[in-house]
């Protein structure tokens, strides 16, 4: 198929239609009407093969994956989806494959009434690059340089799961319904969109869960200029994952594990009844730990620290 029948058929051809496209695929460049009263918020990712994903991960799933990984980003800053462009480079041109991934990326994109505005398609490597754009009321974005010391800390969902499901990839480990559902974790991530629009409404401090919970709440600490205190056993883990590390969790790996596309914010302790009634019954979330004065994170377990995992200063978390 020629680039441009690619184009009319996997990408024109799938996008669902918005009013505020006022024109979408076909032209230079696409032509958007974002709300009078709101604010964009725009953020891209670039997933490469064997980098961002192992190279055996099927079509469907690097589709579905790479969009979510982008709207993990958007829910991150609590902003509400509305359009988004794939620049994408593929080796050769194949239908089955094509057909695969839009069907994935389109599954997250229906769900979220995104609309595929425009893109490029090149030849060379496998790489998807995605940016989204998404609206947000005026001063309410989840910004990471918030959090005060004295703030709660919680997580979304569970930890751990994607790291593990990879080391089972990679390793090649005897599948079982447990290691499926850390492949699963790893390969469709949930992006917690509504809880994020939701923590605008309680002035929370808010990061995605990309690089691994010591990681990413070091960037919260580093623009916030204060540190954390985590409390290890309320860390949420599922129990497939308890299950898969014999009841005994790796806490380096699971502190440090990349892939979860949970989010991890902050909330201040009068706001903490109002976010509780805002969540329930839309994600499962987890107190874990309080904002600290002191820039260090500091890992307990039962009040004691935890030499497992020495309590780091921010240069630790720098890349
Ligand atoms: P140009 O040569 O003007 O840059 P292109 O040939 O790259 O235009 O693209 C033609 C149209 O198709 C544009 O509207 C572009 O946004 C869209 N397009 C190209 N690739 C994709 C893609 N992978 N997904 C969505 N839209 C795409
Ligand atoms: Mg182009």
């Amino acid at each position: 198929m020629p680039e441009f029948d690619i184009i009319k058929h996997y990408f024109a051809g799938t996008a669902l239609s918005r009013e505020d496209v006022i024109l979408g695929i076909g032209d230079d460049a696409a032509i958007l009407q974002p709300p009078a009263n709101k604010q964009l918020a725009i953020s891209t990712d670039t997933l490469i093969s064997d980098v961002h994903f192992p190279v055996q991960t099927s079509a469907y799933d690097i589709g579905y994956k790479s969009l979510a990984v982008n709207l993990s980003d958007l829910a991150a800053m609590g902003a509400e989806p509305a359009w988004v462009s794939l620049a994408i480079s593929l080796p050769d041109e194949d239908d089955v494959w094509l057909d695969m991934f839009m069907q994935g990326f389109n599954s997250l994109s229906k769900k979220f009434n995104l609309c595929l505005i425009g893109g490029d398609t090149t030849r060379g490597k496998l790489s998807i690059t995605i940016s989204v754009i998404g609206f947000v009321d005026a001063t309410k974005a989840l910004r990471r340089d918030k959090a005060m010391p004295g703030d709660a800390i919680y997580v979304t969902g569970t930890l751990g799961d994607a790291r593990f499901g990879l080391q089972a990839l990679q390793q090649q480990i005897k599948s079982d319904d447990d290691i499926d559902y850390c492949i699963a974790r790893l390969n469709r991530p949930t992006p917690r969109v509504e809880a994020g629009q939701l923590l605008t409404e309680v002035g929370a401090c808010a990061i995605d869960l990309s690089d691994g919970l010591l990681s990413d709440l070091g960037h919260i600490c580093n623009a916030s200029d204060c540190g954390a205190e985590i409390q290890l056993e309320s860390v949420p883990l599922s129990k497939q994952l308890l299950t898969c590390m014999n009841q005994t969790p790796d806490w380096h790996t699971i502190l440090n594990a990349g892939d979860d596309y949970e989010l991890c914010f902050t909330v201040k302790q009068k706001d903490i009844p109002q976010m509780e009634s805002l969540l329930s019954g839309v994600v499962s979330f987890s107190r874990i730990g309080v904002i600290t004065q002191q820039k260090q994170i500091d890992c307990l377990y039962n009040n004691q620290v935890f030499s497992d995992i020495p309590s780091t200063g921010y240069d630790h978390f720098e890349k």
